[in-house]
Order: C-alpha cells, then sequence, then structure tokens
C-alpha cells in the first residue's frame, strides 16, 4: 500500500470531519483534528497534558508550537507507519510554518459555496437543557420543545453572522495554505455538494 499522508480541508458545513472518518476506515490510517489531540493529551494527565490544561482553564489558545509539537508526537506512533488523515490543520500561515517536519502526500480541499453552508450549519437547533443538536431541516422549529422538556434554541454561534464571520476567516486564514501547498502540485480540489457517498467517491478518485 502507498503511503497516505493526506490534509483534508473545507469550510465549515463541508462534511470534512465525515469524510475523514470514512477515509480513515477505508484506507485503514488514523484521522485526527487538533483539538482532538490536545483534548486527548489533556486526558492522558501526563506533564505535557497538565500544561496544557492549565493553558486551556486560563481561556488562552495553546500555541502553534505546542500544537505542532503534539501532532510530531503523534505522527510517531506506529499507526501512522501506512499514513494519515490531518482533518482541518494546518489552518494558516503560522500553523503551517510550525507544521515543518512532515510534507502530506495530498491536501484534498472539499469545496462548497458560502450558501451551502449558510444553509447546512444554519439550521442548526439545540436544546437548551440537554444540549442534544436538531436541525430545521428535520422539521423542528425554535421554541419546540425536546424530547427532554427543555426548548430548541438558535446558539449565538450557529446565527447567520456568526457563520459568515467563521467563512470569511476560514477563506482569509486558509487560501495562503492552499497556495503554499499548490506549489508542491499535490492540491487536489473536490466539489463538496451532494451526499456523503458521492462525495466521497470523488475523494477516492484523487487518490487513485
Ligand atoms: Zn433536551
Amino acid at each position: 500500500m502507498n503511503l497516505s499522508k493526506i490534509l483534508l480541508m473545507g469550510p465549515q458545513g463541508s462534511g470534512k470531519g465525515t469524510q475523514a472518518e470514512k477515509l480513515s476506515a477505508k484506507l485503514n490510517i488514523p484521522s485526527f483534528a487538533m483539538g482532538q489531540l490536545i483534548r486527548d493529551e489533556v486526558a492522558t494527565g501526563s506533564e505535557n497534558g497538565k500544561k496544557l490544561e492549565a493553558i486551556i482553564n486560563q481561556g488562552i489558545l495553546v500555541s502553534d508550537e505546542d500544537a505542532a509539537h503534539l501532532l510530531k508526537l503523534r505522527l510517531q506512533k506506529p499507526d501512522t507507519q501506512n499514513g494519515y488523515i490531518l482533518d482541518g490543520y494546518p489552518r494558516n500561515l503560522l500553523q503551517l510554518a510550525a507544521f515543518d517536519f512532515d510534507t502530506p502526500t495530498h491536501v484534498i480541499v472539499i469545496d462548497i459555496p458560502r450558501e451551502e453552508s449558510l444553509k447546512r450549519l444554519g439550521g442548526r437547533l439545540t436544546c437548551s437543557v440537554c444540549g442534544k443538536v436538531g436541525s430545521v431541516n428535520n422539521g423542528i422549529r425554535i421554541g419546540d420543545f425536546c424530547s427532554c422538556g427543555g426548548k430548541w434554541i438558535q446558539r449565538e454561534d450557529d446565527k447567520p453572522e456568526a457563520i459568515n464571520r467563521r467563512l470569511e476567516i476560514y477563506e482569509n486564514d486558509t487560501a495562503p495554505v492552499i497556495a503554499e501547498y499548490e506549489k508542491k502540485g499535490i492540491v487536489h480540489h473536490v466539489d463538496g455538494i451532494g451526499n456523503q457517498d458521492e462525495v466521497f467517491d470523488r475523494i477516492k478518485k484523487v487518490l487513485n
């Protein structure tokens, strides 16, 4: 089997996380996102984990150097011998600079227009009591009651202004990272419109 070091990029709502899982199962290589690596390290209770926990508890972002260090250690684990999938990292030029110890074989960018992101994300509702997530696309409306008795609300984060702001950050920060990888000729754009399997077929085509 070929070595597949795949970086998966895409705006919120692109289905990137789902595709990363499907690809991980198909290629039998691990997939990880930086947030998860940090949470995993904290959960081990190691010295490094305690340090990270203290940073997070102060409401400070983990530095790009610390994040890159975690990734470096993760890539030394034996389950990455046939490759790995990096879900949404590096997402800006500073993170790219810190990620100087490895180069992906493929950078796959899942493209969806902003209106589509808004449509997919904008319908998200959250139960104010149990925290369950639902969608207006499943017939739930703001103010309806969840099975736990709580009310369905739209979180500030899920309002169109907030979604637009995050999409703008993604576009501004990630475009230069993609441009850097373009120079290496390893970037592949995949159309993110359609259902999960259709998008997954497009990704598999890129890898063949
Ligand atoms: Zn509930």
